[in-house]
């Protein structure tokens, strides 16, 4: 046994690092594993995201010391255009329109670039002496003892904690190792996904376009810049990604509209195959699981990473609580408290996006019809608008005490 730690955590993406900051901060030591180097995760090119993230999704980052690192290129979200795409033709009236200004707390979200999160995460866990993180390392084995939990890295080294917290993703094996099974399906969707600049400002405000083979989301960056997600079938995608950049730019410029005038790239174009990954439970003996590899989602309702982060903010105030009362922290009570705060959360984010892509992603006159009248009702009514932008800024529910804000 090389060492010991309160906590393991497998992942080091993004809800890991969050994890392990937030336990630090409460006087746990945590080892942290993720088998990418860390310079291959702090390259900027590394991943193409930015994530929409909720008011208390920024709360929990302000309160683990993140949210001043990454503030300043950080852009408010200050309303949510939708409109409704008829193949082959063009993007409809606005359907559905939502105000910042309808809630008191201020803006419902702020768009953040993948880059600058994850940079800052890596940075934070590097300067608190209470996390190791071993970069570069991949667990291939657990094993539950008496009292504890042993990972076994692909180098041979094994690590002994009381909790093993699965932040490994949909693919991580840590919920499989642990006899979790998941419920999984393709969308045969992929999101296209990259940052463009554009003439007119984009004045804090989101677009979403339900054309049929998916949704398009133009979602506002710091500057002159937005976000593109643009889901489509993956033989278009696949087409779409092997075009060169004056191809695609001609090809997004009609699903786009003339919202922001003339669109330029800026950097590269990723893809996202996306699909459902729903592990079936989210604690086994002595292991938690936390982010996609509890709950991997569409990105239609950008809410994959503010589950994620709810899930941190949970597990934390469960396993905080337990140390103040002299609990062990891996003991099944202690993960009956959070699996009973996380599980009809999560399964409902689950389904109501899997239901949200299947009513909207598709040309079908009836179902069209549907989805138009219910927009038309939310809009037309101001206490259910209010209702959405609190559910979109994380509001709603039993809040952690990290997301309630100073
Ligand atoms: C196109 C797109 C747009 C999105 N937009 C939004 C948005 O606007 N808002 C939002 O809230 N969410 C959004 N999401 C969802 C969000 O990206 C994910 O929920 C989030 O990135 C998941 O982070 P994670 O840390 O749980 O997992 P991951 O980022 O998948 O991290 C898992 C880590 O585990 C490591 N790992 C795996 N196995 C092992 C092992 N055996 N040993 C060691 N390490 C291992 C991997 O190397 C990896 O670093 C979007 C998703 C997509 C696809």
């Amino acid at each position: 046994m090389t060492h010991s730690a309160h906590i393991l955590v497998t992942g080091g993406g993004l809800n890991g690092p969050a994890l392990a900051l937030a336990l630090a901060q409460a006087g746990f030591r945590v080892t942290v594993i993720d088998s990418l180097p860390c310079d291959t995760r702090a390259d900027p090119a590394f991943d193409g995201r930015a994530y929409a993230l909720a008011l208390t999704s920024r709360r929990l980052l302000a309160a683990i010391g993140i949210w001043q690192h990454v503030a300043e290129r950080a852009e408010p979200m200050l309303g949510i255009r939708v409109r409704d795409g008829k193949a082959g033709g063009s993007a409809g009236p606005r359907t559905l329109e939502f105000d910042h200004a309808e809630i008191e707390e201020g803006p419902m979200g702020h768009m953040v670039e993948d880059r600058h999160l994850r940079r800052a995460l890596l940075d934070a866990m590097q300067e608190e002496a209470r996390i190791t993180h071993l970069a570069g390392e991949t667990v291939t084995a657990q094993e539950v003892q008496p009292g504890g939990v042993i990972v076994t890295l692909a180098s041979g080294e094994r690590i002994r904690g009381a909790l093993l917290v699965g932040a490994d993703g949909r693919h991580g094996g840590t919920a499989a190792r642990a006899g979790i099974g998941r419920m999984e399906w393709g969308y045969g969707q992929t999101a296209v996904v990259c940052a463009v600049a554009h003439e007119k400002p984009h004045q804090g405000i989101a677009h979403q376009v339900f054309w049929p083979a998916g949704p398009l989301a133009i979602l506002p960056l710091t500057g002159n810049r937005s976000a593109i997600v643009w889901s489509e079938s993956d033989t278009r995608a696949a087409r779409i990604m092997a075009m060169d950049d004056a191809g695609f730019l001609a090809a997004l410029r009609p699903a786009v509209g003339d919202v922001l005038g003339a669109l330029s790239l800026v950097g590269k174009r990723f893809s996202y195959p996306l699909g459902l990954s729903l592990a079936h439970e989210v604690v086994a003996a002595r292991v938690a699981l936390l982010g996609d590899a509890a709950h991997g989602v569409h990105p239609i309702a950008g809410q994959g990473l503010n589950a994620g982060l709810r899930d941190v903010a949970a597990l934390a105030d469960v396993l905080s609580e337990a140390k103040a009362r002299g609990e062990d922290p891996g003991a099944p009570t202690v993960l009956a408290r959070y699996a009973r705060w996380r599980r009809f959360d999560t399964a409902t984010l689950a389904f109501a996006t899997d239901g949200f892509n299947r009513l909207f992603s598709n040309d079908n006159p009836l179902l069209r019809r549907v989805r138009d009248l219910g927009l038309g009702a939310v809009n037309a009514v101001p206490g259910l608008r209010r209702a959405f932008i609190r559910e979109a800024a994380g509001l709603t529910g039993d809040l952690p005490r990290l997301m309630r804000g100073p």
